[in-house]
Order: structure tokens, then C-alpha cells, then sequence
């Protein structure tokens, strides 16, 4: 069978090689764990249920946990595992299941979320993708997905090229963007600020490139409005494997400011920032080829 789950469009047959995210067949998770360091309204107090899938088809050159996107870490899972997986996450009082990164493994996340949710699962599913999606595999997930954290990593098609080889990415990603809201809206908290449902779009500011923070900022509010909830996010960490100008150094508070104040001048509503202190951090948490749970 050929794989066309992402707009990569590989057309390989998983069960014989590797896509341009580097899966076969088998699903590979490296993590899976309570996580403290997503936005306040998804980690809440007692943390997020997620789930680190290897491989990607981004592989974005700058990407902090590049050690995942060749897709050979991490521990097999099947269908079964990844539900009980699920469940213990929930058993240890996830406010939601977090699937990171989970594009290329649509097929068994999809069962995998059925028979849980058949099983008891009852906690929110939150989708953390890069947006390089097509239409039809977010539709998959109609119904089974409560929340959306899709990246919107550029619109600049020379950026996008560059850093992600994927000239498309910008046209591709608004669209599945647009599915994902068509399906939950925009995000809605509970009375204690927790994420029920609906779409936060994260943009992450890149050294060098506030201008095109600037014109996804514009896109944003032009196809979806200033009530669009959006996370903005400083956490840009320059790493030693990516020497390519200006995305070998870290970015600066003044750049941040600079797309803080852009955002705010656009009139949005709903809009989480990171604190200054978190350019430089890292937020890459252990992975490894055993699951502890
Ligand atoms: S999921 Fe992987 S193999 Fe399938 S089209 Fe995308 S990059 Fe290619």
C-alpha cells in the first residue's frame, strides 16, 4: 500500500521502506509520560498524557528533538500497547491525551483511539502537530480529536524551503488548519483555565525571521479572525547539528518584543506568551528506546 498520509505524497510501501519521515509500518514511541512544559490551559497542574512519536515528515534542519525524526528511537508499539498507554496515562491523572508528532502513524493512532475510548478513555485528545497535514488526514480524526495544537512555522515559501524542505508548507498547513477549526472551533477552557476542546495555533519565533512572524501573524487574522486563540512562542534553541545562518544562534528578547508587540498591535484576543527567560531554555525531555509505563 502506498503512503499519501501527508503531503509528502512518498507513494512508498511502509511495509517494505521508510518515507521522507522515516516510518515503516511500525509505530516507534520514544516517550511517554506526564509533561509539564505545554501552555498553562493543556499541562494544568497534574500534566499532559503525552505521547512522543518517532519520525516526522517535517524534519524541520533547527528542530530540538532532532534525535526523533529519523524515526529508528523509540520502543515498537502496537495498537493494543498504544491503547493501554492511553489508559495509564489517564490512570495517573493526565488532564489529556497529548499525541506529538503522530502524522505519519494516522492508521493506528486512529484504532488505537477507538478501542480506548470504547475501554473508558474520557480525558480530552489533543493533536500537537506541525500542520504539514493533508485535508483528509485530519478528517480522520473527526470526532476523536478534541484539541488541535497545530504549529504555523511560516509563510515565507523561501523559509519554508529552506528550513523544512517544503516550498508548500505555508498553502498546505492554512488548509488543514481550516479543517481542524471547521471540526472543534476555537479553544474553550473549563472553570479551573484547563483545555476542553478547539484549535490553538502555536508559532514559534525564529532568529532572523520576525518579518515572516510578522506576515503569519497577518494570515492569521486575515482567514481566521483576531479571536483565533494563539500561542507565541519564544523558546526558539539554537542546536549544534544546525549551523545554517541565522538559525545558529539564539533569539534575542528584542526580536521576541518585536513580534509581541506586532501581535498585540493586530488586535488578538486570545494570546499566550512565553516569558523572555524562556529564550535559550530547553524544553527536550529524555527519550529512549524503552517506554517506562
Ligand atoms: S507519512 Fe511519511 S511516508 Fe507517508 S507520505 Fe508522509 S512522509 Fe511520506
Amino acid at each position: 500500500m502506498s503512503c499519501s498520509i501527508c503531503p509528502r505524497n512518498c507513494k512508498v510501501d511502509r511495509t517494505v521502506a521508510a518515507g521522507f519521515c522515516g516510518c515503516s509500518s511500525v509505530v516507534r514511541v520514544a516517550r511517554a509520560a506526564l509533561h509539564f512544559d505545554e501552555e498553562p490551559c493543556i499541562s494544568g497542574t497534574r500534566g499532559s498524557g503525552t505521547i512522543f512519536f518517532s519520525g516526522c515528515n517535517l524534519k524541520c534542519i533547527f528542530c530540538q528533538n532532532m534525535v526523533l525524526t529519523s524515526g529508528t528511537l523509540g520502543e515498537v508499539f502496537d495498537v493494543p500497547r498504544l491503547e493501554d498507554v492511553m489508559l495509564k496515562l489517564q490512570e495517573h491523572g493526565a488532564h489529556n491525551i497529548n499525541l506529538v508528532t503522530p502524522t505519519p502513524h494516522k492508521d493506528a493512532i486512529v484504532a488505537a483511539l477507538r478501542l480506548a475510548k470504547a475501554e473508558g478513555l474520557s480525558i480530552p485528545i489533543v493533536y500537537n502537530t506541525n500542520a504539514y497535514e493533508t485535508v483528509e488526514t485530519i478528517r480522520a480524526y473527526e470526532g476523536l480529536v478534541d484539541i488541535y495544537l497545530p504549529d504555523l512555522k511560516y509563510l515565507d515559501p523561501r523559509l519554508s524551503l529552506k528550513f523544512s524542505r517544503a516550498a508548500d508548507y505555508f498553502e498546505t498547513a492554512i488548509e488543514s488548519i481550516a479543517e481542524m477549526i471547521r471540526q472543534v472551533g476555537y479553544m474553550e477552557t473549563d472553570e479551573n483555565g484547563i483545555a476542553k476542546k478547539g484549535v490553538r495555533i502555536r508559532h514559534l519565533v525564529l532568529p532572523g525571521c520576525v518579518f515572516d512572524t510578522r506576515s503569519v501573524l497577518d494570515a492569521i487574522k486575515s482567514r481566521f479572525g483576531i479571536d483565533c486563540p494563539i500561542s507565541l512562542m519564544s523558546q526558539f534553541t539554537p542546536i549544534p547539528e544546525c549551523t545554517v545562518k541565522p538559525l545558529d544562534r539564539p533569539l534575542t528578547p528584542r526580536e521576541y518584543e518585536k513580534a509581541l508587540d506586532y501581535c498585540i498591535s493586530l488586535g488578538f484576543t486570545n494570546v499566550f506568551t512565553q516569558a523572555l527567560s524562556s529564550v535559550g531554555r530547553s524544553f527536550t525531555p529524555p527519550f529512549s528506546d524503552h517506554v517506562d509505563l
